[in-house]
């Protein structure tokens, strides 16, 4: 029974999550909202605990398509970060403000980049790809994701300059997360080609990076390695689409806020040392 606490824990934050928002907000949608996402989490957890192999995968699916089709396209809400910026302009906290505050920036101190293994939209595509693992050793181009972050911010604050009205403000927004989307999967498989790297984009280009590794680096959740059992056989670090030395169990590790929490290096161990 031990082994199913985690699962347990994942969703039972998420109902906190979920009934705390209902009851200040007044509106069922949280309640239906962080409940569907917790309990996809956890489902994939407990697939995971059963040696489901394509467990992660299927959390991906059940809450990347949620986002992407449902909130997205079909409630019209620009879930990418340029809707967090605009909201947050707006000084609403809905929507995309709640999703970043869970998902980007508070919830990683828990569960760390769980987001980017377990949840984005993105990488439920990039992760179709065939490079799963980096074909070459990883890029000094970490100053991008700024770039990009810097961008959406501007394109935002410009918006909000331009004296367009409310209601052209949201057309422009569901028009940017429907060309943003498009772009960040053009660029994501482009890049994953080049650099025969799945993982390219949230390396080298992602603006949500920004958030999540100063707040991933305090993750309570981690995968740490049992020395006593660790053979140095360097399997973990070759089969780890995000290039993190597992080994090593200091915060500081190398490209340690890169970890998706994907569980391969733990698959891969022959010595069941992580
Ligand atoms: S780094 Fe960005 S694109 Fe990659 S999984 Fe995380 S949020 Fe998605
Ligand atoms: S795969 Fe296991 S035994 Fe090999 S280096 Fe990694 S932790 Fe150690
Ligand atoms: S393989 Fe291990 S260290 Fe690498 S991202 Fe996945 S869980 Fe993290």
């Amino acid at each position: 029974m031990k082994k199913y606490i985690l699962p347990a824990v994942i969703f039972a934050a998420f109902e906190a999550v979920a009934v705390t928002l209902w009851l200040t907000k007044h509106e069922l949608f949280y309640l239906l909202n962080f409940s569907y996402i917790g309990g996809s989490i956890a489902l994939a957890m407990l697939l995971y605990i059963r040696k489901y192999p394509h467990a992660r995968r299927v959390a991906q699916l059940l809450v990347g398509l949620y986002m992407l089709v449902y909130l997205g396209l079909i409630k019209n809400e620009n879930m990418q970060i340029e809707g967090f910026w605009f909201y947050l302009f707006n000084g609403v906290s809905e929507a995309a403000v709640i999703h970043y505050a869970v998902a980007k920036i508070f919830g990683p101190l828990l569960f760390g980049r769980g987001w980017c293994g377990y949840a984005c939209w993105t990488a439920m595509v990039l992760d179709f790809l065939p490079w799963k693992v980096p074909a070459n050793p990883r890029k000094k181009w970490d100053w991008i994701p700024y770039v990009t972050f810097t961008a959406s911010l501007v394109f935002v604050a410009a918006l909000f300059l331009s004296g367009l009205a409310k209601d052209e403000l949201k057309n422009v927004m569901f028009w940017a997360f429907i060309i943003g989307n498009v772009l960040y999967y053009a660029v994501g498989i482009l890049l994953a080609w080049a650099l025969k790297d799945n993982r390219a984009f949230c390396k080298y280009v992602c603006p949500v990076t920004v958030f999540l590794k100063p707040m991933s680096y305090f993750s309570v959740m981690r995968v740490t390695c049992d020395k006593e059992k660790c053979v140095s056989c360097g399997k973990c670090k070759r089969v780890c689409p995000m290039d993190v030395d597992v080994t090593d169990n200091s915060r500081r590790r190398k490209n340690g806020t890169d970890c998706i929490l994907c569980m391969e290096c733990v698959k891969n161990c022959p010595k069941k040392a992580l």
